[in-house]
């Protein structure tokens, strides 16, 4: 677990800062107090800085610019979101249908070259996914297997997929990658919500705003947005929900309009994002409402 003490707290509070999914080393903390920085992407910078003036701007991390370390190294400031929560549970849910870009599937059918170890990778999670040929080849193609893996986890079928959980004073569960059924994933989620009806209700009350927020959003409407999570933090006394993760997040191209709600096709850019919220939402009222 990559962690710091943020220098936001007075010595006595100050919390232990928690990065759930990501590389190591790519997050330190930021020059100011409830700031983080994040290693710069390009991507994501231009993402932060619109959405800023956005209508989502209040379910997104305040973002405070690029910041250069001693060695030379490139940062994005944005908010802490825990910063303001007192030993908090944090779930991250990665949203929408498919993980990776049309522009990754270009760039791997490029090199069309069929392998060998991604065959093994497959033969050793689902011999019964691969077809005769791919038996008899002992082979396959790149994009068979980014696209064949996403049936792995919810992400195909529910439009989301737990990342990781660390609850308050817990330890850290990574253990979801294989998690694909809705009652499976609905149990996780039970047990982050630990049976607090207040809290699944603050969540919801959130999440709904979040979905009335991105139909009106232009950067909603005008977005891809792949691989972005919703970041779930509670303590006792507070719960909300944000979006970030905006690496994978693209201006659509000339033409193109989405809906954020139909299933995928290649070149569609369809991203599954309003399938995965939906899901969360229905899951969520499932588990109040027991
Ligand atoms: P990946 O692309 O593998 O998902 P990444 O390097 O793009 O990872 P993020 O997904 O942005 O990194 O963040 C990784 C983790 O860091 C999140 O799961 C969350 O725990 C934490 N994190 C990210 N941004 C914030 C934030 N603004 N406030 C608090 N925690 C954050
Ligand atoms: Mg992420
Ligand atoms: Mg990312």
């Amino acid at each position: 677990v990559a962690t710091f003490l943020t220098p936001t707290q007075k010595k006595e509070e100050r919390h232990q800062w928690v990065q759930l999914v990501g590389h190591r080393g790519t997050f330190k903390k930021g020059i100011h107090d409830g700031y983080i920085l994040k290693e710069l992407s390009e991507h994501e910078e231009y993402c932060c800085e619109i959405l800023q003036t956005d209508s989502l701007k209040d379910f997104v991390p305040k973002y405070n610019g690029i910041v250069k370390d001693a060695e030379g190294r490139l940062f994005i400031e944005m908010e802490d979101l825990l910063a303001s929560f007192n030993d908090p549970s944090i779930m991250d849910c990665k949203i929408g249908v498919r993980t990776y870009l049309e522009e990754e599937l270009d760039k791997s059918e490029c090199n069309p070259e069929p392998r060998t170890d991604l065959y093994n990778k497959m033969i050793a999670i689902d011999v019964a996914a691969l077809t005769e040929k791919e038996h008899e080849e002992k082979k396959i193609l790149k994009t068979r297997y980014m696209i064949w893996r996403e049936s792995l986890s919810s992400s195909q079928n529910l439009g989301f997929r737990i990342e990781a959980i660390q609850k308050s004073h817990g330890s850290m569960s990574k253990q979801f990658h294989r998690i694909k059924e809705r009652e499976d994933v609905k149990q996780q989620l039970k047990d982050f919500f630990t049976n607090s009806l207040s809290r699944a209700n603050q969540y919801l009350e959130r999440l709904f705003e979040l979905r009335s927020t991105c139909i009106r959003s232009r950067f909603f409407q005008s977005h891809e947005l792949i691989g972005s999570s919703l970041l779930f933090v509670h303590d006792k006394n507070k719960a909300s929900v944000w979006m970030i993760d905006f690496g994978k997040t693209r201006f659509l191209p000339d033409g193109i309009h989405i809906t954020h709600e139909k299933s995928w096709l290649r070149n569609s850019h369809e991203d599954g994002y309003l399938i995965g919220l939906d899901n969360i939402i229905a899951l969520l009222q499932e588990i109040i409402n027991e």
